[in-house]
């Protein structure tokens, strides 16, 4: 099953993501981290469809994708 993991310490609260999704299962929350900046999360990640366009889109970096087994990661940190 498709799912997604954002590492909230790399986001920078673009927003980017959130309004890539087409499924709209991203929200930003309504804490901030160290560096803050509200950050993005998946608010229903069981209808996540491993489409990737969240991670192609998010200029930092900070989303991986995971889909059948295989764990795909654009950049390395
Ligand atoms: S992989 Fe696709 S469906 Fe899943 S959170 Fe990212 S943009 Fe949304
Ligand atoms: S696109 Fe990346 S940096 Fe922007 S809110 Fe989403 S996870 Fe954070």
């Amino acid at each position: 099953m498709p799912g997604v993991t954002i590492d909230k310490n790399h986001c920078k609260g673009c927003e980017l993501c959130v309004q890539a999704c087409p499924q709209q299962i991203l929200s930003m929350s309504k804490e901030i981290t160290v560096r803050g900046y509200f950050y993005a999360y998946a608010h229903d990640p069981s209808r996540c469809i491993g489409c990737m366009i969240c991670a192609i889109t998010c200029p930092d970096a900070a989303i991986e994708v995971h889909s059948n087994g295989t764990q795909y990661q654009l950049f390395a940190y």
